[in-house]
């Protein structure tokens, strides 16, 4: 092992130490040792497969699920397919999993599945065969299942390899009435639930509007009030970065002054347009001749960019003891797993970042696979009894309004009142409505709690009591 290795730690171990940090903040009296199991991961799963690629050569590849916590079932979390995958990350995403529903109260343990593999390296055909074969060997082996283990899409997966797994689940458990609960993040067509490719993104928004509302927070941020005009940078236009910028920018009149991507950067200080970047991106392949900004082959280096917010939705320990002090951002929202670094934290803490955390702030991922999973069990869409008695109360309600005032209400106010909620409307309630909620207890903790100093503290405070209660009240 070269020196430089010893001292940086691995994904797992920054996991861990920012919940050790938590710990004796936790304040409730548990036997020795069960903070340990709480930081244990219970379980993991490695696979090896061969699979015919399209020139007829054999290639074998290389899988883990890892179980995190299984202090409530199924254990949930997605599946990552990157060439980097590795055991320790799986392990920590896992990890992050627990944390995160309990975090949001969605009644999950924490699970993880990563695959080596460069999905842009294989056809549309080797990538099916690779996944039905990988769903089969998880599945087999007790990996996925309704009722155990739930996967859903991660880096480099989509509702496409979701809707295979689901396939293979229901070939090999024919009998299984719930098979469309085995995965969630599939798609609408197929057992999935409208909102959930935004989800993530969609949730991120929630969490810059509930953070924008906490005036004390953003004074303590040292932003001006309001998201309007605020300037982002993302690093990351996949699933997540790709609908938060969108939302952010064009719902809440944020500007996105620079994407980073993974041929490098493209910077535009009165604001990109997302959707004709990820167009540009989607037919190039990358950044670079986006005619709409300057393009900076050192991406990375952006990241310390001066701005308001720094939203980085990547991957994983992006902010380092290396670069960390230079970061001139106020605030930091994690959208991907794992981008700052434990030594980072500490750094940026001491200058008074304020970081909202990823296992908070990218929780509307796993909110909304929750509610697909719901409609899988219950074998109905969300708004189908109740949509058109509420559309028939708002009639009602516009026509006494105007038999009492004699005028009528305008075409546009009367649409609003008379229409009942759809699926995708109660998703977005839901998802707003967790986030909310999630932050405000976040928020209180670290304001009332006077030995915690930052939110990421704060937020594993939360999550850490939840699975310690859980642990406590049924024993081990
Ligand atoms: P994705 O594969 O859709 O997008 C990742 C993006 O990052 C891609 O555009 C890719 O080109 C870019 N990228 C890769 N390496 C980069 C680099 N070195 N520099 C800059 N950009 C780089 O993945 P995603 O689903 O958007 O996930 C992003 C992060 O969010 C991950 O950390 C993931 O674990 C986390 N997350 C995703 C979800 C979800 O619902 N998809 C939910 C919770 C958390």
């Amino acid at each position: 092992m070269s020196p430089n290795k010893k001292t940086i730690a691995s994904f797992s171990q920054n996991v861990e130490r920012m919940a050790e940090r938590a710990m004796p903040y936790i304040n409730l009296e548990m036997p020795p040792g069960l903070s340990k199991q709480i930081l244990a991961c219970n379980r993991v799963f490695q696979v090896q497969f061969p699979v015919r690629m399209d020139d007829g050569e054999y290639k074998v590849f290389t899988g883990w699920r890892a179980v995190h916590s299984e202090h409530r079932l199924p254990v949930k979390g997605g599946i990552r397919y990157a060439p980097h995958v590795d055991q320790d990350e799986v392990i920590a995403l896992a990890a992050l999993m627990s944390y995160k529903c309990a975090i949001v109260d969605v009644p999950f343990g924490g699970s993880k599945g990563g695959l080596i593999i460069d999905p842009g390296k294989h056809s549309e055909q080797e990538l099916e065969a690779v996944t039905r074969r990988f769903a089969r060997q998880l599945i087999e082996a007790g990996y996925i299942s309704p009722s155990a283990n739930v996967p859903a899409p991660d880096m480099g997966t989509s509702s496409r390899e979701m809707a295979w797994i689901a396939d293979v689940y229901k070939t090999l458990r024919p009998t299984e009435i719930n098979y469309f609960a085995s995965v969630t993040g599939k798609p609408v067509t197929n057992g999935g639930i409208r909102g959930r490719v935004e989800a993530t993104g969609r949730g991120v928004q929630y969490v810059l509007r509930e953070f924008f509302r906490n005036t004390e927070d953003v004074k303590l941020a040292g932003l001006k009030p309001g998201l309007e005009g605020q300037r982002i940078v993302v690093q990351g236009l996949g699933n997540v970065g790709y609908h938060a910028a969108k939302f952010l920018s064009k719902e809440d009149g944020a500007l996105i002054t620079c994407v980073i991507e993974r041929d490098g950067a493209v910077v535009n200080d009165k604001g990109l347009d997302i959707e004709a970047l990820r167009q540009h991106i989607n037919e190039k392949g990358g950044v670079k001749g986006f005619p709409d900004g300057e393009y900076v082959e050192d991406g990375r280096i952006l990241l310390e960019k001066e701005c308001d917010i720094l939203i980085p939705a990547a991957l994983e320990r992006q902010i380092t003891g290396s670069n960390a002090e230079r970061i001139k951002t106020k605030l930091i929202v994690e959208a991907a797993n794992g981008p700052i670094t434990f030594d980072a934290d500490q750094i940026l803490n001491a200058k008074g970042v304020v970081i909202l955390p990823d296992m908070y702030v990218n929780a509307g991922g796993v909110t909304v696979s929750y509610f697909e999973w719901i409609k899988n069990l219950s074998h109905i869409r969300f708004g189908r009894l109740g949509r058109r008695q509420e559309e028939h109360q708002g009639r009602l309600i516009v026509e006494a309004i105007e038999t009492a005032t004699g005028k009528e209400i305008p075409d546009a106010m009367s649409q609003d009142i008379t229409a009942g909620a759809d699926e995708i409307a109660l998703v977005r309630s839901g998802l707003d409505d967790t986030m909310r909620l999630a932050y405000q207890e976040i928020s209180s903790v670290f304001h009332e709690e006077d030995e915690i100093s930052d939110f990421r503290t704060a937020a594993f405070v939360i999550a850490l009591r939840k699975i310690a209660r859980t642990y406590l009240d049924m024993g081990i």
